[in-house]
């Protein structure tokens, strides 16, 4: 079956009057980084244009500021800014004149980290740096003129349309909300006051623009603020700014700083858009939806629903630029899913000065830096061993047999996956399996012979003659010097996933790193996984999607279910626990763990394990956790045993991943490195 067949809704083209859009997936805007980097615009055109050439319908850019007290990333106010803008236009329609481009003008408002930020009112937001200088009269009307202007310079640089971003917690939004816009002017006070200056914003951007130029609105329909915006509010903003000249409104979910997650990998896939679905009952211009909408098949089921127009997808196209074309031509097992990690993007952007990437897919923004050429004239295909089928040597084996050379990969388990294969065991892990199941399908689409249940030693390698080993042999988990270390309740975290050893109901967890929490999720967890039913992920972050209170939280208690076990997770740092963990994901896994009743416990020295349990000193003082279970997370070290005898024998030899350096080490590095070592080999 072709996939305009297998995913109609996804293929059918919408007609907006004086464009059309070839399908229904648009790839969201992200900021990249690229926008304010010196060699930004040639890196940006490359990055767009393989996505157009990938088969997206439309691109909304990364946002740009309309003036300097904006925001500090990439800025449009002056002609000269739109020449540049000029090459990513004309790369897009170059790769496919039937794809359309829009530019996101993004104010961050209150969140613009300049001391000239602007707001309605001076109120600072809790993850602002600065409190923001409330607008005057003036100051108004220079906004305004200022967002009419970015628009039209986007126009005259080549964009088929703009984004204006009216949620999140930047400008438009902190108008809107009560607790955010203090004022009692025209432009606060009532909700008619309140929304009066957003809806100009639309206005004055269409007259700007003209008629035939898309102009989308970016509404928050869930804001998840306690106090936050009324459905009734929501729907006439909508209706205010379709009458106003918007001709897509696209909906949005969160302010930055609400503690609900709305996009992490727990979250589950499209949980948001049935409130898309609601809105756009009470809209005539199309609506798009967006959120954990990673798989064409996800996509098309909000379609045929009627949740929205159009789908949103952001974070899927880092990860595959080929995901709409690998569905139209059937081939969606090729797909390399957004497993919603935000490891190599939204930490990057939020983390402060890391260019954004993906961990699943190293060359998303180094398009012109980093790329996997076939091999060519003069260039004998090599035959490479790989030893470790764990993230780094599936990835190099990936890379370096699409480009030609005979890559044999063996692995002493009986599947693919080295780690993954624990971390996809963890509720709200689940996404990782996508990962396994794109890798399983290269290995058949490259012909990489795979050897599982295989051992690899020096020996075998040289009797078979390869000419380079990779050695992905993975790490060894740290067992600390503890006494009665070899007690029966203790068990590396491996025994503990796999369920090799039964876990008591008393259970400490020595070392609160990335395995620490996730093994602390599982054995506290009860139930149904939430990223993998709405209900019981709306339960338990207090949403209430149906009967939308303020915020669509307003009164609604989260109810997680306390775990029947009692779990100690300790470190021996007096630093927080979790410090080590996302920046945009962290807090929520420490959010659940306590809510469930997990107790966190720095500062510790282990003494002794022994029948009656766990002796410690906390800060000091001796302290006996009376546990029938103790789960080692102490970190990992490198197995390169291998990696020696090779060079031992005289074996050309490299090492990637864990076997390279355990040392904070997470699949991000080990796929970054095997993927730029295939790429030269
Ligand atoms: P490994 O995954 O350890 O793979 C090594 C492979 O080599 C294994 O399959 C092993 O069987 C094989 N092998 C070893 N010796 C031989 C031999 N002589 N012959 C044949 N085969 C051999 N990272 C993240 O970035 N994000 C996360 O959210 C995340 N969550 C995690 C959750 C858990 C529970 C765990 C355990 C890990 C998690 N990680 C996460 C870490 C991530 O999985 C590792 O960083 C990554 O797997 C390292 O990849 P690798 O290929 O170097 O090694
Ligand atoms: P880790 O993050 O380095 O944490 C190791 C933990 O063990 C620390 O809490 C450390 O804290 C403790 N420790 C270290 N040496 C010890 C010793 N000798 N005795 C007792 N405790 C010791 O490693 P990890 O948790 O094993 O995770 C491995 C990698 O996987 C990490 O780098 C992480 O990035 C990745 N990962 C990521 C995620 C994610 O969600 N992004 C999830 C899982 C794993 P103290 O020294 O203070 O005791
Ligand atoms: Fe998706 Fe993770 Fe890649 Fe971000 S880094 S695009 S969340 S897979």
């Amino acid at each position: 079956m072709t996939g305009s067949t297998r995913y109609p809704h996804v293929f059918a083209p919408l007609d907006l009057g004086f464009t059309r859009l070839k399908n229904r997936i648009l790839m969201g805007s992200m900021h990249t980084g690229l926008e304010e980097a010196a060699d930004g615009f040639p890196r940006m055109a490359e990055y767009f244009a393989e996505r157009a050439r990938g088969g997206v319908g439309m691109i909304i850019t990364g946002g740009i500021a309309p003036n300097t007290e904006a925001g500090s990333g990439g800025k449009l106010s002056t002609p000269a800014e739109a020449e540049q803008h000029k090459l990513i236009t004309a790369a897009v329609h170059a790769a496919d004149p039937e794809v359309k481009i829009c530019m996101q003008i993004l104010h961050t408002g209150a969140l613009a980290g300049t001391a000239a930020c602007v707001a309605p009112s001076a109120v600072k937001s809790r993850i602002g740096r600065f409190t923001p200088n409330a607008l005057d009269e003036d100051g108004i009307e220079k906004q305004l003129a200022d967002f009419a202007n970015c628009a039209a310079l986007a126009r005259a640089a080549g964009y088929d349309g703009v984004e204006i971003i009216g949620s999140a917690g930047y400008l438009l939004s902190t108008f809107l909300v009560e607790k955010t816009n203090l004022r009692t002017d025209q432009w606060g006070g009532s909700w008619e006051n309140r929304m009066r200056f957003p809806v100009e914003v639309v206005r004055r951007v269409r007259a700007a623009v003209g008629e035939d130029f898309i102009l989308i609105f970016r509404i928050a329909a869930m804001d998840m603020l306690d106090g936050g915006l009324a459905w009734d509010e929501v729907v006439s903003l909508g209706q205010a700014v379709e009458a106003a000249g918007a001709n897509i409104i696209s909906t949005h979910f969160c302010w930055h700083e609400a503690p609900v997650p709305t996009i992490a990998t727990m979250v589950p896939r499209a949980a948001f858009t049935q409130v898309t679905g609601q809105l756009r009952k009470v809209l005539t211009v199309p609506v798009i939806t967006s959120n954990r909408i990673n798989m064409p098949a996800v996509a098309e089921a909000v379609l045929a629903r009627g949740d929205a127009d159009l789908v949103s997808m952001a974070r899927p196209m880092l990860a595959d630029p080929e995901l709409v074309n690998k569905a139209l031509q059937g081939r969606e097992d090729e797909i390399n899913t957004c497993i919603a990690c935000n490891q190599a993007c939204l930490d990057h952007t939020f983390g402060g000065r890391q260019q954004v990437s993906c961990l699943v897919n190293p060359r998303a923004c180094n398009e012109t830096l980093l790329s996997y050429p076939a091999l060519g004239a003069g260039q004998p295909a090599k035959r490479i061993a790989v030893v470790g089928a764990g993230p780094a040597g599936l990835a190099f084996a990936t890379v370096a047999a699409q480009r030609g050379h005979a890559v044999t990969l063996f692995d002493a388990a009986a599947e693919i996956g080295g780690q993954f294969n624990l971390a996809r065991r963890i509720p709200g892990k689940e996404e990782f399996n996508e990962t396994l199941r794109y890798y399983r399908r290269m290995i058949d689409l490259h012909g990489i012979a795979l050897r599982l249940n295989t051992r690899a030693d020096a020996g075998v390698l040289q009797a078979e003659g390869f000419d380079e080993v990779v050695v992905a042999t993975g790490i060894t988990p740290r067992q600390p010097d503890i006494a009665g270390i070899n007690h029966p309740k203790v068990m590396p975290y491996i025994d503990a996933i796999l369920g090799r050893k039964p876990v008591g109901r008393r259970v400490a967890i020595l070392g609160a790193g990335g395995i620490g929490f996730d093994v602390a999720e599982l054995v506290s967890h009860q139930g149904v996984s939430a990223a993998l039913d709405v209900e019981v992920f709306a339960r338990e972050w207090g949403i209430d999607f149906k009967n939308h209170p303020r915020g669509g939280v307003t009164g609604v208690l989260p109810q997680v279910a306390k775990s029947d076990r009692q779990v100690f997770l300790m470190q021996r740092k007096a630093d927080a626990l979790g410090k080590s963990l996302g920046r945009t994901t962290g807090w929520s896994h420490r959010m659940t763990l306590n809510r469930r009743g997990v107790v966190m416990v720095a500062g510790v020295d282990y003494l002794k394990i022994d029948d009656a349990g766990l002796h410690t000193l906390v800060n000091g003082e001796p302290r006996l956790f009376e546990v029938d279970s103790v789960i080692v997370c102490a970190g990992q070290t490198p197995l390169r045993a291998l990696y020696d005898e090779l060079q031992a024998a005289g074996i050309k030899a490299h090492l990637v991943g864990g076997a390279f350096e355990a040392a904070e080490l997470d699949a991000k590095r080990a796929i970054d490195q095997a993927c730029r070592l295939a790429a030269v080999v």
